[in-house]
């Protein structure tokens, strides 16, 4: 175990969070042991939502679905509906598919073993990791986003995150001891949290800066690296909003799957690379705005052209898309983006109604 290892557990004893999907290390030490079922919810729910967020809903979850079993019978719509302040419905979708499975291959049980892991839904290389290691106390290299930006600062990396996962991935690997790891990798999570945050971190405060290589060098500030915007491809596309008067438009929930997948937005073309010609998502009256949203997406840069639409169709595919009303229309129920187009879109909107006809 290296020394970092050493006073990171030591600090993370001392200082790290009370949580309710947690066994501290001294409750490790007087024979607890963690629920996986209870480290698993709380790391599918911890993907893109804060700690302060979850613990609520983690403890409202577990009040209602203590079990597998009890989770795996319950429909979908009840754990959509239950998971709307949480955002990243696909996760919650995954969620309920992943707990039929256990029940049906795994005995109600979470398995160990890291491919049986993979092979559920939503559980990807992070998650398995993060479960192995802290429920089953498995040798494991957890690593997430703010995991990265600790490896990086005590390590020095230069470059930014995004071409630095081999590197990451190999120093990070000389931290993680043989036993304990569940403790580390929750240590490191805690610390990422509290003194080495993404800015200001609490150097003056830190028990590992005297190892730390970006303190010893004076580069806090400049690591992580930011990705520049001229390293990252742009890429274009349509949105197109369509509104059925008087005061409705239309929404669709996007694909489970990539990104922003299963949340609420407004039809996009795909967004290749190059703008084409783009082929309509169903009927409208529809006109190009040249409006351009932009949105930055960690790896690319994103434009969308709004294409407005006027429709009286209403054969809409219900899985697909949702009729909304403007005027109680909750716009924090979009991702940023969506945010974007609404905010932008919406003048054309007030000029479309007070016109007669859509040109
Ligand atoms: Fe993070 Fe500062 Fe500690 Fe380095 S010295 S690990 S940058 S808090």
């Amino acid at each position: 175990m290296t020394l970092i290892s050493k006073i990171l557990l030591r600090w993370y004893t001392k200082n790290g969070r009370v949580l309710p999907w947690r066994v501290s290390p001294k409750d490790l030490e007087s024979g607890q042991t963690p629920d996986p079922y209870k480290v698993w919810v709380s790391e599918i729910m911890l993907q893109q939502t804060t700690v302060k967020t979850v613990i609520p809903y983690f403890q409202k979850f577990i009040e209602k679905w203590g079990s597998i079993d009890k989770l795996s019978h319950a429909s979908e719509g009840e754990v959509l509906a239950f998971w709307a302040g949480l955002g990243y419905y696909a996760r919650g979708r995954n969620l309920l598919k992943c707990a039929k499975e256990l029940r049906d291959r795994f005995n109600s049980k979470i398995p160990s073993d890291k491919k049986n892991l993979l092979g559920l839904p939503g559980i990807g290389e992070y998650t398995a990791s993060a479960i192995r290691s802290i429920a089953f106390g498995e040798k494991e290299v957890v690593i997430d986003a703010n995991i990265e930006r600790v490896i990086c600062r005590l390590f020095k990396i230069e470059k930014p995150i995004q071409q630095s996962k081999k590197d990451i991935k190999e120093c990070a690997s000389q931290l993680f001891p043989e036993f304990q790891c569940g403790d580390l990798a929750q240590a490191l999570m805690d610390f990422a949290n509290s003194i080495c945050k993404p800015k200001n971190p609490f150097c003056s405060q830190c028990p590992v800066s005297s190892l730390c290589l970006s303190f010893k060098w004076n580069l806090v500030e400049s690591i992580p690296a930011k990705l520049t915007k001229k390293n990252k491809p742009t890429k274009k596309g349509y949105v197109f909003f369509a509104i059925l008067k008087p005061n409705k438009f239309l929404l669709e929930r996007r694909p489970s799957k990539g990104i922003l997948g299963g949340l609420l937005g407004f039809p996009t073309t795909k967004w290749d690379v190059e703008k084409n010609a783009p082929s309509f998502p169903f009927k409208a009256n529809w006109f190009y705005t040249e409006r351009v949203v932009t949105h930055q997406f960690s790896h690319f840069k994103l434009e969308l052209e709004i294409v407005f639409g006027e429709t009286e169709y209403s054969k809409f595919d219900n899985s697909k898309y949702l009729v909304a009303e403007r005027l109680n229309f909750d716009i924090l129920s979009l991702p940023t983006l969506m945010r974007k187009v609404y905010a932008k879109a919406d003048s054309v909107f007030d000029a479309t109604l007070n016109s007669n006809s859509v040109t």
